[in-house]
């Protein structure tokens, strides 16, 4: 168990949180203007996945890739962590961490 903190934000205008954090809102077009930044603690539950058999340049094939829930309702975009076989499904709980890339990686816990 670790204490990373995913990045999020939340919209001003519609309250949807957003993995990773932006000014404008994906939901409402809202443009968000100073402190809307949160942190989101790193467990999610998968929502949906899928494997890249030809991913691109520079990752390890078969690369796992996950839609994961986190608090808030957030969704993000995982890849699966560097050393990461498993199998995962839909309903797994998966702990998230940020690779030296800053991409979110995910695991199972
Ligand atoms: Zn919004």
């Amino acid at each position: 168990m670790s204490n990373i903190r995913i990045k999020a934000s939340k919209c001003q205008e519609c309250d949807k949180v957003i993995v990773p954090p932006r000014d404008l809102c994906p939901y409402c077009r809202h443009k968000s203007t100073g402190t809307n930044l949160i942190e989101l603690r790193n467990e999610g539950e998968v929502l949906s996945f899928t494997e890249l058999h030809k991913p691109p340049e520079g990752f390890n094939s078969p690369l796992k890739m996950a839609l994961v829930k986190l608090e808030y309702d957030a969704v993000v975009l995982c890849l699966g962590a560097e050393d990461f076989n498993s199998q995962v499904e839909i309903g797994s709980l998966v702990n998230l961490t940020y690779d030296s890339e800053g991409r979110v990686r995910f695991s199972l816990e």
